[in-house]
């Protein structure tokens, strides 16, 4: 990810280094040149907008250009820019990962379209609780629309060491939510990830279905996995479930692909929800923490 955005606006710095002293117009040309990289990045247009005005503003207020570096100095200009629209910077408060501050057993509810990965991100984020935090875990799966997907499941918590819900036929998502939390409370699990069916878009059932298990589990965090490789559908799809089911997190998939890294620029202007996590392959160890700042830093190269 970022590969593309990354080259594109090492070129443009490389040129504010050449020039040595530069002036307002330098500056302005190196803004439209950021734009127009981020545009080709796939970050949505008011993000690139408010990017954009920020960086010239506080380039050309803050005396920048009389500076002995001015090239540095816009470069640190725009890597905090990137660094707050990916949710971090001075006086923001960002914690990575997830929260567990709450009483056991804590559950967590991940939602999502089909194929984000948001199976396998369940798989990934049981393991990490059972081997960083030492957390007992029971996951359990409800989705009862592919009779697939509970199995797989299954196969994943046997990879990651950790419980499953014994699958019952006949029972809806709703039963199937109780059902493991009174297990978890019987059995002193200290969380249960309860993965929610996909669809393959945003519908009115999927929806319902999400915000009735929310109602009856009131899980501590509810995280959303998109896929980064969709682009601006990935932020769409986070407006739409943070609007009608109300998210705590973001958990990006897929960020081990070509996608152009866009979405993850926009998450946080348009959703208003912090990404958390970051999937970076199929295995399950594949998941990383989310920093605002290691992130823009991998940007700017
Ligand atoms: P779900 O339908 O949202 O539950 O999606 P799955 O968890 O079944 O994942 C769909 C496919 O994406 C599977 O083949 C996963 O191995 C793959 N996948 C999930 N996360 C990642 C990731 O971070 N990177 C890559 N490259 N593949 C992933």
């Amino acid at each position: 990810m970022f590969e593309a955005l990354s080259g594109k606006l090492n070129g443009v710095f490389d040129r504010l280094r050449r020039r040595g002293a530069l002036t307002e117009a330098d500056v302005a040309e190196a803004s439209r040149e950021v734009r127009i990289a981020l545009l080709e990045a796939d970050v949505a247009l008011p993000v690139v907008k408010d990017i954009v005005a920020k960086v010239r503003e506080r380039a050309v207020g803050q005396e920048v250009l009389r500076s002995v570096s001015p090239a540095q100095q816009v470069i640190k200009i725009v890597n905090d820019c990137l660094v707050e629209a990916l949710g971090g910077g001075e006086g923001v408060e960002h914690v990575p990962g997830i929260s567990l501050n709450a009483a056991s057993p804590v559950p967590i509810l991940m939602v999502g379209l089909q194929g984000s990965g948001k199976t396998t991100t369940s798989g990934k984020i049981a393991l990490r609780l059972r081997m960083r935090d030492r957390k007992k875990v029971l996951l359990a799966s409800l989705d009862v629309h592919r009779p697939a997907a509970q199995l797989q499941l299954e196969t994943l918590a046997k990879q990651a060491g950790v419980a499953s819900l014994p699958i019952i036929q006949g029972q809806g998502p709703l039963e199937i939510a109780q059902r493991a939390m009174q297990v978890a409370r019987g059995e002193l699990y200290d969380v249960v990830i309860l993965d929610t069916a996909g669809r393959l878009s945003i519908d009115e059932a999927l929806m319902e279905e999400v915000a009735q298990v929310k109602a009856a589990t009131r899980p501590h965090e509810s995280l959303l996995v998109v896929d980064a490789m969709t682009g601006q559908d990935a932020v769409q799809t986070a407006r739409a479930f943070n609007e009608r089911v109300g998210i705590t997190g973001i958990v990006m998939t897929r960020i081990d692909g070509d996608a152009r890294g866009g979405a993850a620029l926009s998450m946080r202007a348009v959703t208003g929800a912090p990404i958390k996590l970051l999937g970076a392959g199929e295995k399950l160890e594949a998941l990383e923490d989310f920093h605002p700042d290691r992130i823009a830093g991998r940007i700017l190269g």
